[in-house]
């Protein structure tokens, strides 16, 4: 994980797996990026200071659940989960922790 340059996006995560036909793939490896040259960050979103930083928690788990293999769920229907395309915005942490929709899609993956 890292903080660095990133056009366009918060943060973004790669991950190289192998594929596995008859069971679950493998991830191998991952990165993640926090774009720092655009956005401000924080580990204390909800102290005074905070000033629009994003939540490197909050940013961190989302990512995490793409190297568990979790994609984005729908931002009209379901914008409070952690893993919602967007945040929901600077100074809070409500993404830190999975939603029950997350947790519902992870146990549906790996059950
Ligand atoms: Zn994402």
């Amino acid at each position: 994980m890292s903080f660095g340059k990133l056009p366009g996006a918060l943060a973004m995560e790669c991950r190289w797996f192998t594929i596995n036909y008859s069971d679950y793939d493998s991830v191998r490896a991952s990165d993640i990026k926090l774009n720092k040259s655009d956005f401000r960050w924080t580990a204390r979103p909800n102290a005074r200071s905070c000033e629009k930083r994003y939540d490197v928690e909050s940013i961190v788990t989302h990512e995490l659940g793409h190297d568990f293999g979790l994609g984005h769920v729908s931002e009209s229907a379901h914008g409070n989960l952690t893993m919602s395309a967007r945040i929901n915005g600077p100074c809070q942490s409500a993404e830190r922790s999975l939603g029950r929709g997350d947790a519902l899609g992870l146990e549906n993956k790996y059950r």
